[in-house]
């Protein structure tokens, strides 16, 4: 088992893990960007993305908040319609990622999310997306 397989810069303001993105593990784990549709992406917060929740919130703008989880009033309605769909498609919960963030810390957090997306066969990284792991391809 890898340890210390995410870092705090990985996780987005929105409480997205991009240490499960695809397109993260895409560009970390050196897949090939001709096969399939993947995009490369190093993460929102070291590529300072502009991202859906960003644009609209003037708090994340003005750099008065780093992440949501400052936030007093989370979800706001941009982060709630992301947090829908990652619940429905991805099982996945970006307000539930901040609340624990919020609660126990970012180690902590980080902690188990390498628990809960460690793939079964190799033990590195399953992606929220695909359910797939880059590394040994199960
Ligand atoms: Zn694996």
């Amino acid at each position: 088992m890898q340890k210390g397989k995410f870092s705090p810069e990985l996780i987005a303001p929105c409480g997205m893990n991009c240490g499960i993105c695809k397109n993260y593990l895409a560009y970390s784990r050196g897949v090939p960007e001709k096969k399939g549709k993947l995009s490369l992406c190093p993460g929102c917060l070291p590529r300072n993305r502009n991202c859906y929740v960003k644009r609209g919130c003037k708090k994340l703008r003005r750099n008065e908040i780093k992440s949501c989880y400052e936030c007093d009033d989370i979800p706001c309605e941009n982060l709630d319609h992301l947090d829908r769909r990652y619940r429905s498609h991805y099982d996945m919960s970006m307000v539930e990622n901040l609340r624990e963030i919020k609660e126990k810390g970012m180690k902590e957090f980080l902690k188990n999310q390498e628990e809960k997306y460690a793939c079964p066969e190799c033990g590195d990284v399953v992606s929220v997306h695909y359910g797939k792991c880059y590394t040994c391809k199960k």
